[in-house]
């Protein structure tokens, strides 16, 4: 298993020679390494049976230090990174030589943001390299966010997790770019809305419509976020219960824990005051949980779709569509 601990010097002495370290963010738990090696990159893909056309978000300390890794910047970047760094936003900006391909599966433009993290900043600040970091999951799985959650599934083949405690937000960044025709465009929502970019930004930002579109961040692919039990997803639960009452149940409800008469074997009410930042804090680990306990179905009850319960939904159909092993 690997070392737990809040050694910020030993985690860099790992990293510094091309190794691993999950790393704490206020999203999820990342699987990090040094961004400018590209040995320290491929264990990242064979660590996590990632595919390599599925690039990584690199990790920077603050703005200033992305500067050399940037080719330019588009009109609002600074506004946003004033607004939301260190937070749960990433930018897609066009790469200079000095991001490896392997960071970008070859794409022209990276993926970069300043977690909002004590311990992982503190971390950024002592490199004089980004961090490549993917969540610290096996790829197409739930995403972790707590040690535990990493260490379960991958302490085996990493040898430090930074502990940071469970993280704060629970889902991962919202993820935004600029289209061919420079229209700001969200490539995966987040906790961070539509909304709250166009406020920053002063005008409209268009949703990225990966089912019309050419595959550009191979991330989007709907087999994502997946438990192994098979998932459905339902905003009408009774239903769904009814229709699966003769097989073992797992619910994850959103806010009323369920009163039918259909005997379930585990229930997690993620906020019984309706709260959707709760639910986004709650849910991953819910998930895992009840992933773990043989059951035949998992039904996820769908959140409201306003704010970010658009994001929470977007995971859970994600989640839904492939848990059927
Ligand atoms: P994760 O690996 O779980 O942290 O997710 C990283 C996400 O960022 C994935 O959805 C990637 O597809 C996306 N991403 C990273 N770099 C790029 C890029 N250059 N273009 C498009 N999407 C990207
Ligand atoms: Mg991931």
């Amino acid at each position: 298993m690997a070392i737990i601990t809040k050694n910020i010097q030993g985690a860099k002495t790992i990293l510094d020679g091309g190794g691993l370290v999950a790393i704490p963010t206020e999203t999820v738990y990342g699987l990090a390494a040094k961004a400018t090696d590209p040995a320290a990159l491929a264990s990242i893909f064979k660590t996590k049976g990632r595919p390599s056309n599925n690039p990584l978000i690199l990790h920077f300390p603050d703005f200033k230090a992305m500067a050399p890794y940037i080719k330019a910047i588009p009109d609002g970047v600074r506004l946003l990174a004033a607004k939301f760094w260190p937070g749960p936003l990433t930018l897609l900006l066009p790469k200079t030589t000095l991001v490896p391909d392997a960071v970008t599966a070859g794409l022209p433009r990276v993926a970069v943001r300043v977690p909002d993290h004590k311990l992982t900043l503190g971390l950024l600040n002592q490199l004089d390299y980004p961090l490549a970091a993917p969540s610290a999951n096996p790829s197409g799985y739930i995403s972790p966010t707590k040690p535990s959650h990493v260490n379960i599934q991958l302490g085996d083949k990493i040898p430090m997790i930074l502990d940071g405690g469970n993280c704060e937000k629970g889902l991962e960044s919202t993820i935004l770019g600029w289209n061919d025709d420079g229209i700001p465009t969200i490539y995966r929502k987040g906790i961070i809305t539509k909304g709250d970019l166009e406020t920053v930004l002063n005008k409209e930002v268009c949703i990225y419509d990966s089912h019309s579109q050419t595959l550009e961040a191979p991330g989007m692919l709907s087999s994502h976020y997946a438990p192994n039990t098979r998932t459905l997803l339902s905003s009408t639960i009774s239903e769904k219960i009814d229709e699966n009452k003769h097989l073992k149940i797992g619910l994850i409800s959103f806010k009323n824990a369920y009163e039918g008469d259909v005997a379930i074997t585990k229930e997690i009410v993620l906020s019984s005051d309706g709260a959707l930042d709760e639910v986004a804090y709650k849910l991953y680990a819910a998930m895992r949980e009840l992933d773990g306990l043989g059951l035949d179905v998992l039904l996820i009850e769908k959140v409201p779709d306003t704010g970010i319960g658009k994001a929470i939904n977007d995971r859970l159909t994600r989640s839904a569509i492939t848990g059927t092993k």
